[in-house]
C-alpha cells in the first residue's frame, strides 16, 4: 500500500522547490536552459538522460551530495511505480512492460484526506470501449463550453498542454498510481507540476482537439493502460462504485487492451467463417484440457458459461472430463 499523497507531504521531500516550478523530463535531447556548471543532470541509468532544467530548481549549495539531493527530488506522486516524470509526453508508458506482477490492487480514496469527487456531472455520450473502427479509451460526459471540470482526485498535474487529438488536455498522477485524464477543454487552469485537490477547477469544457461537439473526455489510466472508468465510477450518482480497483493482467487481456482484443476477435471472426480447423456448422468445439473450468473455457472462447451449457445440453455444476469435447 503506497502512502497517501497530501500536498503537504510534497511540501516536506521537496523544502527548496515550489513543485509549481518543476521542469522535469526524459526527452534525451533536452538541454537545460542554462548550465552554470555546477548542477550535474541525474543519470538514472544508461538508457535514459533525465535533465533538470537548473534555473527553475533552488538546489541547497552547501549541500555536497548533489546525486542525493536530486534523489530526493523524485517524490513525485507514485514515483516508485513509474520512475519518471514526463510533463511533456501523454503517453510515455508502457503497461505490458511494467506491470511485473499478475495483478495489483489500488485504494481508489483514502478516508483521512484524498476523497472523489465527479469531474463534471453530466450525461453520458460514448462509452470505454471499440468505436467507429477505433478504440475509445475514455468515458464521454456531455457538458457545454465553459462548464468547470475538476479533478476526481487529489494529485499532481502532470500534462498541462494542448494536444491534437486530446485539445487541451490535463492529466493527473495520484499516489496510488493511477493517472487521470481530461480531454478536449477550451481552457487549462492549471500548470505541470501543480497540487490539486480532488473537486479543485483544472479547466473549463470544450471542444479542442479530434472534438465534435462540447464534451468531457475523462480516462482512468494505470502504467499507461487505460481501464473503464465505468467499472469504478457511478456517473448518474456521482459516487465511487468501490473503494478498491483491482487491475489483473487477465483483465488488461480480456477487457481493457481494445486493440489487442480487436486484433483476436477478427481472427476469430476469420477463423470460424473459413470453416476451418475444429469449425462445426453451429460454432467450435473445444477439448478439454488440464485445469480447465467452465469459467475458463467461456473466457478462452469469448462466450459465457450459460451458453457452453446450453450448447452442450449441460448443467452447470457438470464435471468436465480430460478430453471432452464441448461446442463453443
Ligand atoms: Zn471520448
Amino acid at each position: 500500500m503506497l502512502a497517501a499523497f497530501t500536498p503537504e507531504k510534497v511540501i516536506i521531500s521537496t523544502s527548496k522547490i515550489k513543485p509549481v516550478a518543476f521542469v522535469f523530463t526524459l526527452n534525451p535531447d533536452e538541454k537545460p536552459i542554462k548550465d552554470d556548471g555546477k548542477k550535474k543532470a541525474a543519470k538514472r541509468d544508461d538508457t535514459t538522460k533525465t535533465s533538470i532544467n537548473p534555473s527553475l530548481l533552488v538546489l541547497n549549495d552547501e549541500h555536497e551530495h548533489e546525486e542525493e539531493e536530486v534523489d530526493s527530488l523524485l517524490a513525485f506522486p507514485s514515483n516508485d511505480l513509474y520512475s519518471s516524470w514526463d510533463t511533456s509526453t501523454i503517453h510515455p508508458y508502457s503497461f505490458a512492460g511494467s506491470f511485473k506482477q499478475d495483478s495489483a490492487l489500488i485504494r481508489l480514496t483514502e478516508p483521512t484526506d484524498c476523497g472523489f469527487i465527479l469531474p463534471f456531472k453530466g450525461n453520458i455520450t460514448s462509452v470505454f470501449g471499440w468505436r467507429k473502427r477505433r478504440p475509445h479509451y475514455g468515458t464521454d460526459i456531455d457538458l457545454e463550453t465553459g462548464d468547470s471540470v475538476v479533478a476526481a482526485f487529489d494529485g499532481m498535474v502532470r500534462i498541462a498542454k494542448l494536444n491534437r487529438s486530446y485539445g487541451n488536455v490535463v492529466i493527473i498522477r495520484h499516489a496510488n498510481g493511477l493517472e487521470t485524464v481530461y480531454a478536449h477543454l477550451s481552457k487549462i487552469t492549471v500548470e505541470a507540476g501543480q497540487v490539486v485537490e480532488a473537486g479543485q477547477n483544472i479547466g473549463l469544457g470544450g471542444n479542442t482537439g479530434h472534438s465534435f461537439g462540447s464534451h468531457l473526455h475523462f480516462e482512468m489510466r494505470y502504467l499507461g493502460q487505460a481501464i473503464d472508468a465505468e467499472d469504478f465510477i457511478d456517473f448518474a450518482n456521482g459516487t465511487l462504485k468501490k473503494n478498491e480497483c483491482m487491475i489483473t493482467r487477465a483483465e488488461v487481456d480480456t477487457k481493457y487492451d481494445l486493440r489487442a482484443l480487436h486484433t483476436r476477435q477478427k481472427k476469430d471472426l476469420n477463423y470460424a467463417r473459413s470453416g476451418s480447423g475444429k469449425a462445426t456448422g453451429k460454432g467450435r468445439v473445444y477439448t478439454v484440457k488440464k485445469g480447465d473450468t467452465l469459467g475458463r473455457i467461456a473466457q478462452k472462447n469469448h462466450t459465457t458459461i450459460s451458453a457452453i451449457c446450453k450448447k452442450n445440453g449441460i448443467k452447470q455444476s457438470k464435471l468436465l472430463r480430460l478430453g471432452q469435447k464441448l461446442k463453443v
